[in-house]
């Protein structure tokens, strides 16, 4: 686990090796309780969506290297709008309802060092059309205080 702190702000992120150690419900317990304690922002850099959706009031979905969405947690659950994200969230698994096939997001992800252009997403996007990857999406509030990163929302 590592912590960084920066002024009144302290960055968490787990790597691979550690999850075996730190159960969700502990790194839950630990994240509150160090920020209630010590009255600080955390900005908890994860790919466990559940971990994120317990501790987290907002989420920044990112990807590329790019913010594609952001918002508050139960907005982005309940109403989520960039394709990765909506994809994202049809690849994990759920407790309530029927059973469902998890799908995956087909493809591979971006090499940085020379990514595709325009949205960084399209080869991988099912909803991208001839515009994509000749422009890059501005990041725009398309509800309040919620943000996107795709040219073909709102
Ligand atoms: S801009 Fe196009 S490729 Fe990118 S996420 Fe939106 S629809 Fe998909």
């Amino acid at each position: 686990m590592g912590f960084g702190v920066v002024s009144r702000c302290y960055f968490a992120s787990l790597v691979p090796s550690q999850l075996s150690l730190f159960t969700p419900s502990k790194n839950h317990f630990l994240f509150t309780s160090l920020t209630t304690i010590i009255n600080m922002t955390m900005m908890y850099i994860s790919h466990d969506i559940s971990v994120i959706t317990e501790t987290c009031d907002d989420i920044a979905i990112m990807y590329g290297g790019n913010l594609v969405e952001y918002t508050d947690t139960m907005t982005l659950f309940e109403k989520p709008l960039h394709p990765y994200t909506q994809a994202l969230m049809g690849a994990f698994p759920s407790i309530k309802g029927e059973k469902t096939v998890l799908k995956s997001v087909p493809g591979e992800p971006p090499v940085l060092l020379d990514p595709p252009p325009g949205c960084r997403f399209h080869p991988r996007c099912p909803f991208a059309n001839g515009g994509c990857k000749n422009a890059t999406p501005e990041f725009r509030e398309v509800e309040k205080g919620h943000w996107v990163s795709c040219s073909n929302i709102g």
